[in-house]
Parts: C-alpha cells; sequence; structure tokens
C-alpha cells in the first residue's frame, strides 16, 4: 500500500537547516566576531582547529555551518550543497561561478593578489615585451587573464602552497599569490611587482536558493548588512 501523502516529506528543504560554507584557517578566526555580531553562535568545537567534525549546528535550528578550504566554499555554494558562505574574493575571481551571488562585502581578511619576482632581478626587463613565461600559482586563471590580457602567455605550475620557493628552484620566473604584510615574500628574497586586484571576503549566495527560499535567505543576507552596521 502507497504511503499517504505527507508534505513534510516531500518538501524537505521546509525543515531542513541551511548550510553556510565557512573558510578554514585565516579567514576563520576573522569571521567569528561577524557572525557574534550577526547573532551565529556555532556550536563551541567549531573554533577547534584539532576537531575531526566538519558540520557543526548553530544557535539558530535553522542554520549549520560547515568548515571547508577556502577554495571549496565557493564549490559547495555553487553546487547548492551549501545556501550561503564566507568566500575571499579572489576565489570569486577565480572561478567565476555564474551560479554565486556576492550580496555583501564583509570587509574582512584583506590582502592583495599580486605578482612577485626576486628582488635580485625585478624590474630588470619589460614584461610587455615578452612572448611567454612561466608562472607558479593557485590562480591558475586569475594569472593566465592577467598577462594574457598584455598578450603575454602564462605557462601556470599549479602549487597548493610554498608560490615562494618556485623561482629560487628554477620552477618559474615568478609567483601570483596572496600578499598581505609582505613578510612571507620578503623571507624569500622576492619582491611585488605589480597588484593584480584587492581581496577581501564576501557573503556569498547560491541563487537558486536565493529565488526558492527567499525569506530565510533574505534574512541571514539582512542580519550580516546590520552587522556590518
Ligand atoms: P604575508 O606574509 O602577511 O604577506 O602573508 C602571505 C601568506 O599568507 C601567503 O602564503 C598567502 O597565501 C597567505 N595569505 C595572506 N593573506 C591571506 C588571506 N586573506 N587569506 C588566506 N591566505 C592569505
Amino acid at each position: 500500500m502507497s504511503a499517504p501523502y505527507n508534505a513534510a516529506v516531500l518538501e524537505p528543504e521546509a525543515t531542513t537547516p541551511l548550510i553556510m560554507a565557512l573558510p578554514k584557517g585565516r579567514i576563520l578566526k576573522e569571521c567569528g566576531p561577524l557572525l557574534a555580531r550577526a547573532g551565529i553562535v556555532p556550536a563551541p568545537d567549531y573554533a577547534d582547529e584539532d576537531t575531526r567534525h566538519m558540520r557543526f549546528p548553530t544557535n539558530d535550528p535553522n542554520l549549520d555551518v560547515i568548515r571547508v578550504r577556502p577554495f571549496d566554499v565557493a564549490t559547495f555554494v555553487a553546487f547548492g550543497a551549501a545556501q550561503l558562505g564566507i568566500c575571499g574574493s579572489d576565489v570569486l575571481m577565480e572561478f567565476d561561478y555564474p551560479e554565486v551571488y556576492a550580496p555583501l562585502d564583509l570587509g574582512i581578511a584583506k590582502c592583495r593578489v599580486c605578482v612577485a619576482e626576486p628582488a635580485a632581478t625585478a624590474g630588470s626587463d619589460d614584461p610587455s615585451r615578452w612572448s611567454r613565461v612561466r608562472v607558479a600559482s593557485k590562480y591558475p586563471n586569475i594569472a593566465r587573464r592577467h598577462y594574457a590580457s598584455r598578450g603575454v602567455h602564462a605557462d601556470v605550475v599549479e602549487l597548493n602552497g610554498a608560490m615562494e620557493l618556485a623561482p629560487g628552484l628554477g620552477l618559474s620566473r615568478l609567483i601570483v599569490d596572496l600578499v598581505d604584510t609582505g613578510s612571507t615574500l620578503r623571507a624569500n628574497g622576492l619582491v611585488v611587482t605589480e597588484t593584480i586586484a584587492n581581496v577581501s571576503s564576501r557573503l556569498i549566495v547560491n541563487r537558486t536558493a536565493l529565488k526558492t527560499q527567499p525569506e530565510a535567505i533574505g534574512a541571514l543576507i539582512a542580519r550580516f548588512r546590520a552587522a556590518l552596521g
């Protein structure tokens, strides 16, 4: 015998908590005060970097947070696995997902996407005269677009960290990476030769989720907007 129609079973989005994806690492710490001002209090082990948990309830029964790598925040939101997230504008520039809407600049985790080269050779050559250049970066699209705009082909060696080692070991001529204080570059004999973009973290939303759950998601956007003062 078939089960009787039950709206609660057939429409799980009405009872399932919204998911907000938050980035591990540096940005997570800067998110804390902002979440608190927005009235969002995740379970205590959310801030414990050693916990094996990845999904945490919050004081709002309609909102859970997940903790993922910064690049993966945009992917979870773009595919609708998370309805909202907090994500650096560097990641949005790199992926350019059409499904991701970024309604608010949160003004946190500010830094720059820069080109850096060994201090010893920086400025010794005019980049507009190059036909190609080897670049080490975790931002292949940003790096390729940047050089393509001046007619230079960028051969990008993709790395996920320790980019600063690449020029000294002959892996690339230069790097494209995030720079905050510049101390990591200095410690590795590199200097900034160009700033490609200023970066800050954004509140991001899945466009389809915003259309299907406008009240719940709109209310969360409003809470973040108010938290920014
Ligand atoms: P700094 O030495 O302060 O210039 O920081 C540079 C290092 O920190 C590089 O390895 C960057 O990839 C990383 N970094 C800087 N700012 C950020 C940020 N807002 N989010 C994530 N990583 C960052």
